[in-house]
């Protein structure tokens, strides 16, 4: 590990200011990053994928709070932890989908650590990214991507390029897609606030870029819109294992259904794209429908049409499928039965 500078912080303005001098984006070469819960920044840094000259500690900032707003929704802070926010009343009762998906997610020790914040801002399990012995386009830019042929079983089918197929790995990032989150950022320039769908970018020629932030931008809160009246929501996640495992294919749906006709969807995956992947082909097949296994298949069908399978993951398209169809089953019973 390279020897960094460290500084804790109290306030944004601080953290910002500090921060002012970083680079657009996330490249190896950026000399600053926040630590939050650390539980990736830290892994990342003992393997020298990161290097950051300087490391911001955030985790004293007063961004831990989950508040209702006024407009029937809520405010989540940068800081909250994960296993705060899932246990948050509030989140359990409204949010059902993001308590589930958080839950889900690595560990109970992980999950006391790790930040609202700092899990948008999760990097990629691909192998190659992880190891600096080998070439990989999102850490060294142009250095060739030994995933397309190489070992690929975890990764992306859904928004890959010839650069790079690496899924977002997040379990959280998914359920925020599917319930519409807004991300509030602040710089020393100002303050800004991005949708969950404009946040993320695909790789295209530039997989470094993983996200819309610009220098020295630092995550304060999420918000979350009042819930549609009457909704369900389910997180489903298939992995290797029943726990400490990232997905597969994981799929979160918001769902409300009236008078026997689905008048309200959302559907995200996870697991299978290189970012959260909200799915507005099977939303537009399911809406105004009758739930039912056909219109769930046709759905889901859609929903991964534009795959593009590598030498071993072509089964998470199947496997997505069943997986959509069955969080829509799980969904829709519910908000009928309610
Ligand atoms: C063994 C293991 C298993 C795991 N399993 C899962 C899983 O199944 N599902 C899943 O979803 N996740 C899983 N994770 C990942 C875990 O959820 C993330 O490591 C965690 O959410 C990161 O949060 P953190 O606060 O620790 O971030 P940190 O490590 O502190 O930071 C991560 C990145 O975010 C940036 N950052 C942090 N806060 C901010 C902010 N406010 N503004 C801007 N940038 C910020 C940092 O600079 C850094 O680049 C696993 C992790 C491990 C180690
Ligand atoms: S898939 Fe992306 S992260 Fe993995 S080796 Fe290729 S370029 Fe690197």
């Amino acid at each position: 590990m390279k020897s960094f500078q460290l500084t804790r912080v109290d306030n944004v303005r601080r953290a910002t200011e500090l921060a002012s001098t970083q680079p657009d984006g996330i490249s190896q070469a950026s000399p600053t990053r926040f630590l939050a819960g650390g539980t990736t920044l830290l892994d990342l840094m003992k393997l020298d994928v990161e290097q950051p000259e300087q490391v911001i500690d955030i985790h004293r900032l007063p961004l831990a709070q989950v508040v209702a707003t006024e407009d029937g929704g809520v405010l989540i802070g940068a800081t909250v932890r994960n296993a705060d926010l899932a246990n948050h009343p509030l989140i359990k009762a409204r949010y059902a989908v993001l308590s589930q998906a958080l839950l889900s997610g690595a560990s109970a020790q992980l999950r006391n650590m790790a930040t609202t914040g700092g899990n948008l801002m999760q990097r990629t399990r691909c192998v190659y990214f992880r190891d600096v012995t080998s070439p990989c386009n999102k850490r060294s830019p142009g250095s060739g991507c030994p995933a397309i042929g190489g070992y690929n079983r975890n990764l992306a089918v859904l928004g890959t390029s010839d650069q790079c197929i690496a899924t977002n790995p997040s379990d959280m990032n998914v359920a925020l897609s599917a319930l519409d989150a807004t991300i509030h950022v602040e710089s020393s320039r100002g303050k800004r606030s991005i949708a969950i769908d404009d946040f993320f970018l695909l790789p295209g020629d530039t997989p470094h870029r993983e996200n819309v932030l610009a220098s020295g931008e630092l995550i304060t809160h999420v918000t979350l819109p009042r819930p549609t009246p009457g909704n369900r929501s389910v997180y489903l996640k298939l992995r290797d294992r029943a726990s400490y495992e990232f997905a597969l294919a994981s799929a979160a749906v918001v769902a409300t259904v009236s008078a026997g006709r689905i008048e309200y969807i959302r559907v995200a995956l996870g697991g299978v794209g290189v970012k959260p992947w909200r799915s507005r082909e099977a939303e537009a097949i399911l809406l105004g429908q009758a739930p039912g296994a056909a219109v769930f298949r046709t759905a889901a069908e859609a929903a991964v049409q534009s795959a593009r399978p590598q030498s071993m993951n072509g089964f998470k398209i199947e496997l997505a499928k069943r997986c959509i169809e069955h969080t829509l089953e799980l969904s829709t019973q519910a908000t009928q039965a309610a």
